[in-house]
């Protein structure tokens, strides 16, 4: 795997810079959720502002997640990432075949539709922070902007894009998001903004095989650049059959107790990562039982 993520700062701290590469986990989740090219670049845009999200969160054990739902054809996006550079996602509809829209380009819009943005952060307190925004464009970079700016208060320029081959594998998948820190001075926002406008496409950066680096100093070369860290990302879902087991025996036993007396395989499934887990009659009657000591005790 050579997919990974940078971090950065620029212009004395004034900001801060993430730039990301993810063609491997980005055509993982397409193997894995066989999507359509609309859906592959649609996921695979949110898949990268979630590796970015990820890593701008503290604690060891946050996570973050980012859904969008709209009334367009996939109906729902969700994608949590962890710190670590793990993320993991689906589409509700995997397959949506549109048209290209009148750029040319995969219509990822069109397959959203309207609809919000909710970002769920799992900090380790009791409650998870929310923050919600209206989509603008649908295109998902522009709605990430908005909800910085909205539910964050933090100015930000995101660009995420993703590139097919023709055989509609993935030929190129990253994105950066920029930030100002508070107290920042207006002559650095009048020529980061200069800068933003005058850039070409993220797709064409990404089209020359532009590494996160070389993205990062090409958009904020000019105000000092300073490389802070370096992680490896990929695409990883956590559970496993000892994980849905767990959660098999916390069912109540009045379920658990129907479940077994069917006397069938039962099917539990994991939908970030589309792996099906069995639990064939005796596992269940054993399940029950260990289930039934718990109660006693
Ligand atoms: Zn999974």
């Amino acid at each position: 795997m050579n997919d990974y993520m940078i971090r950065a700062i620029a212009a004395d701290g004034q900001i801060r810079a993430f730039a990301a590469t993810t063609k491997d986990l980005v055509e993982e989740a397409r193997k894995r959720h066989d999507t359509s090219p609309v859906i592959t670049a649609a996921l695979g845009r949110l898949l990268t502002a979630g590796v970015m999200m990820g890593n701008m969160m503290k604690g060891e054990k946050d996570t973050i997640t980012l859904k969008v739902e709209g009334n367009g054809p996939v109906k729902a996006l969700t994608v949590i990432a962890d710190t670590k550079g793990n993320v993991k996602g689906f589409a509700h509809v995997p397959q949506v075949i549109l048209h290209a829209n009148e750029k040319g380009k995969l219509d990822v819009a069109g397959a959203i539709g309207i609809g919000v943005l909710t970002v769920i952060k799992d900090l380790g307190l009791k409650e998870p922070y929310v923050g919600t925004s209206m989509l603008t464009t649908s295109e998902i970079a522009e709605d990430l902007t908005y909800y910085f700016a909205t539910s964050e208060q933090v100015p930000s320029s995101v660009a995420l894009g993703v590139l097919m081959e023709k055989n509609n594998t993935v030929k190129q998948a990253g994105g950066f998001i920029l930030q100002l820190m508070p107290g920042v001075d207006d002559e650095t926002i009048t020529k980061l903004e200069q800068k933003i406008s005058s850039l070409t496409s993220i797709t064409s950066m990404l089209d020359q095989g532009m590494t996160p680096e070389q993205i990062l100093e090409y958009v904020i070369g000019d105000f000092g650049l300073e490389i802070l860290n370096r992680t490896p990302v990929r695409f990883h879902c956590n559970c496993s059959k000892e994980k849905v087991r767990g959660a098999i025996v916390s069912l109540g036993r009045e379920d658990l107790k129907e479940l077994a007396s069917e006397g069938e395989a039962v099917e539990a499934h994991c939908d970030f990562c589309n792996t099906s887990y069995w639990f064939q009659p005796e596992e269940l009657e054993e399940i029950l039982a260990q289930n039934e000591k718990k109660k006693e005790n």
